[in-house]
């Protein structure tokens, strides 16, 4: 018989795990089907290339909720298990065992899923993507005093690795596909030689305009092939970036472009379907553009409007994007959506590596960093938008809630 859920949700990972949290919060009264490939109930993802790499800690002290919780909350699990397809007509879901169950509501939160290089050599031995538990579980296991690993993409994947390889002695080389430093797409090139500075200190060395050709090995990687020589590695993690899962999306015939549409209450091009957290290009209310964005806070507020969505509330996208990292002795947290040819301004001294920055276009704050001081979350997000000269902004002697 086919089992039938007031809401399924597929995915279930920060976004998905989310969800269902808000919904019984808010008093939703029908059975719930929480379904995902990993087979860990929902965890904090940002802990795997910090607390799970750096510290060893244990995968499980970042779930969301423990299992228990769940059942204890009328939320039937499948976990471990794909989504094959999704019939929007009959509100069905197929999952890899071939079982159909019937939805009132779907809320899609499939995430996004790592890049591969498609070269020679990808399936071997210790070459990794990073994405779930499994994954950095079996790259902490490679690291150790003198190990060789090779990153590939000087992204935030690859920058955090790199400093957790390094927390373990290892010996770090990054492989950057151009001449510039990492992370100078997102942040601008001042910032990103900044980021630089800090992993050579570190002792991680740098591979520019290095196109990686191959991986060769026995049955482990033994070396990366790049267009500018060899690199021998124990270990390769590959952090090139990420796509939107939206197969099952898409042939289930919803909108999609670069992610599956949907609007400021995360509703798809089906009434009876929903989309958040990385796969969801969004409609942005505060900003007045569509978003997609892949970071956890995303995730987590999106997951809350959904629910908002289901239970007959109003809410609506319309928050700036956030995200943090931690590597080495940076600790730095990021409001808004900047890019790389913005004017940049700077308040504090970056040697002291204690600094806020901002970006800047047309007169107006697109972005704020501050790194490695605090307290200043809501005062740099409500800055985002507003117009300000840069003089101000660089001057300290201006306090930032009077910006
Ligand atoms: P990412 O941050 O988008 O960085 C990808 C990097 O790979 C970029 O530096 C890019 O360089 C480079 N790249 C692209 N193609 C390449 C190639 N063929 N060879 C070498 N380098 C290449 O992606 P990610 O680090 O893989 O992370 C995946 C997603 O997880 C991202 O959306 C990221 O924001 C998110 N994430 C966030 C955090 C955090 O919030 N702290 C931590 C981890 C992951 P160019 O830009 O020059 O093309």
């Amino acid at each position: 018989m086919t089992q039938e859920f007031g809401t399924v949700v597929i995915g279930a990972g920060i976004g998905g795990g989310t969800v269902v949290e808000s919904l019984r919060e808010a008093g939703y009264p029908a059975s719930i089907a929480l379904v995902g490939a990993d087979p860990a109930a929902p965890y904090y993802r940002p802990d795997l290339s910090k607390k799970v790499m750096l510290e060893g800690s244990d995968p499980a002290d970042s779930a969301l909720r423990g299992e228990e919780w769940y059942g204890a909350h009328d939320v039937s699990t499948f976990f471990g298990t794909e989504v094959s397809s999704i019939d929007p007509a009959a509100r069905t879901v197929t999952l890899d065992d071939g079982e159909q169950i019937r939805y009132g509501q779907a809320i899609l939160a499939t995430g996004s899923t790592p890049r591969t290089l498609g070269v020679p050599g990808e399936q071997l031995a210790n070459v990794h993507t990073l994405r779930d538990v499994g994954d950095a579980v079996a790259i902490r296991s490679q690291f150790g005093k003198g190990k060789k690993v090779a990153v590939i993409g000087g992204g935030w994947i690859g920058l955090e690795v790199a400093a957790a390889a390094r927390s373990h002695d290892c010996d770090v080389t990054v492989i950057l596909h151009t001449d510039e430093s990492p992370l100078s797409s997102v942040l601008g090139r001042e910032l990103g030689q900044h980021f630089e500075e800090l992993h050579e200190k570190n002792g991680v060395t740098f591979l520019k305009q290095a196109d990686t050709t191959s991986f060769v090995g026995s049955t482990a990687v033994e070396a990366v092939e790049t267009s500018v020589g060899s690199v021998p590695v124990d270990l390769v993690v590959i952090g090139i970036g990420a796509d939107p899962t939206v197969e099952t999306a898409a042939s289930a015939g919803l909108k999609t472009d670069d992610g599956v549409l949907v609007d400021e209450h995360m509703r798809t091009s089906d009434g009876s379907i929903l989309a958040i957290g990385d796969l969801a290009n969004a409609q942005n209310i505060l900003r007045g553009e569509r978003l997609r964005i892949e970071h956890w806070d995303n995730a987590v507020r999106q997951a809350e409007v959904a629910a908002s969505t289901i239970t007959g509330g109003n809410r609506a996208y319309d928050w700036q994007p956030y995200f943090y990292t931690d590597q080495y002795d940076l600790g730095m947290e990021y409001v808004g959506r900047g890019s790389a040819g913005d004017e940049v301004v700077l308040r504090g001294d970056k040697s002291s590596g204690e600094f806020i920055v901002f970006w800047r276009r047309d007169g107006r704050v697109t972005a704020a960093m501050n790194v490695n001081v605090w307290d200043y979350g809501d005062e740099l997000r409500a800055l985002i938008g507003k117009e300000v000269s840069a003089e101000r902004l660089g001057d300290e002697q201006v306090p930032v809630g009077e910006l």
